[in-house]
């Protein structure tokens, strides 16, 4: 298991079914000119399928041919052609923004001062969260603006409970607490929520109540089942649905721009929408276990969130489920209300077993 390694566009992984190239849009926006490249990309050198992650990223599979990807991707403006720009650029922002909004303005102010950022860990990374309400409660983050309790915009870092006001300045005071984490000894440790040291600021403002985002005003939402679009799909929805941009949520889904009503791209209302579930095995050369077939029978008889993972990483959902399934040995761990490698309720269930559980079988 690796833990801490963060794939982009720049250091592919390597995987069972070859690289895996991951792109940051930003501020999780893509125009219609770069889904349809983005897609011709994805059929020409990888699997032509793409995937949405819980990092609102876009991931590539089964890349043969890295070189002509990467030369396809910063010439669409989707990968910054400096590497350490691009490791640095992980600012998940609260998707439904609208220009010139708090969200908006930090966003772009934090990705103009890259440069002033220490070197961190490959996976921590900052929300963005400034709307009226926060979202990205349970989306990974390490350092959060978001609003407070009083209306006012906070600082918080992950695993705290309440953050500190800033009037202003909002970027400094991000990019100041990434340069004390790593001062602090927080790189060793790999994740905001793990490091223990006493914060730099006082901080006594509880954010507001977080809500999951149901409606939007930037357009129209998409659901895609396991998070996964047919690139060959995406591309002619954007031809022929008037579609001029589309955004990625950290919810696998896609927020779609000017699309004409009615026109779906994926099963909003399917179960499979409420499942997270990895390639699993054979893509995935940590997986001990198939995942999305078993999740695919399961989800109709599951009440609440379903997570199917290949193994304790979890690397298709950070937060807990109500029901967790966690590939171990050829077998699955299975729990509730948990995360991926949580110590599980049943272990060394086998396949059959799981669906008989449910009632599935
Ligand atoms: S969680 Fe799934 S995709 Fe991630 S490393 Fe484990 S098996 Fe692979």
């Amino acid at each position: 298991m690796i833990r801490g390694w963060c794939p982009t566009a720049w250091r592919p992984m390597a995987a069972g079914d070859g690289l895996l190239v991951r792109v940051r849009p930003k501020l999780g926006r893509l125009t219609r000119e770069q889904v349809t490249g983005l897609c011709e990309a994805a059929i020409a050198h990888g699997n032509g399928q793409i995937d949405a992650t819980n990092r609102a990223n876009l991931q590539i599979r089964g890349v043969d041919a890295w070189e002509p990807l990467i030369e396809k991707l910063c010439d669409l403006g989707l990968v910054d052609r400096d590497p350490v720009a691009e490791a640095r650029r992980a600012i998940l922002v609260a998707p439904d923004w609208r220009t010139g909004d708090d969200t908006h303005r930090i966003a772009t102010e934090l990705m103009q001062r890259l440069s002033e950022l220490p070197d961190l860990p490959g996976k921590v990374g900052f929300a963005i969260d400034a709307g009226d309400t926060p979202v990205l409660h349970a989306a990974p983050a390490d350092f959060r603006i978001e609003r407070g309790a009083d209306g006012d915009l906070i600082l918080r870092a992950e695993g705290r409970e309440t953050g500190a006001r800033i009037a202003g300045g909002e970027v400094d005071a991000l990019i100041g607490l990434a340069h004390w984490f790593v001062d602090t000894g927080g790189a060793d440790v790999g994740r905001m929520a793990r490091h223990d040291a006493v914060l730099p600021m006082i901080a006594t403002i509880r954010p507001r109540a977080p809500i999951t985002e149901t409606a939007y005003q930037a357009g129209t939402a998409h659901g895609l089942p396991f998070g996964r679009i047919d690139a060959a799909a995406l591309a002619a929805f954007m031809r022929t649905s008037g579609a001029t941009a589309i955004r990625v949520t950290p919810w696998r889904t896609l927020i779609v721009e000017g699309g004409a009503p009615g026109v779906m791209l994926g099963r909003e209302d399917s179960a499979t929408v409420r499942v997270d579930a990895c390639v699993g095995a054979p893509a995935c050369p940590q997986a001990s276990v198939a995942t999305r077939d078993l999740a695919i029978r399961l989800a109709p008889h599951v009440v609440g969130r379903l997570h199917v993972s290949g193994c304790a990483k979890g690397c298709a959902r950070s937060a807990p489920a109500d029901v967790v399934l966690t590939g171990n040995a050829g077998r699955f761990d299975l729990g509730f209300v948990a995360r991926a490698g949580d110590l599980p309720a049943l272990a060394g269930l086998d396949a059959p077993a799981v669906l008989a559980h449910f009632g599935a079988a």
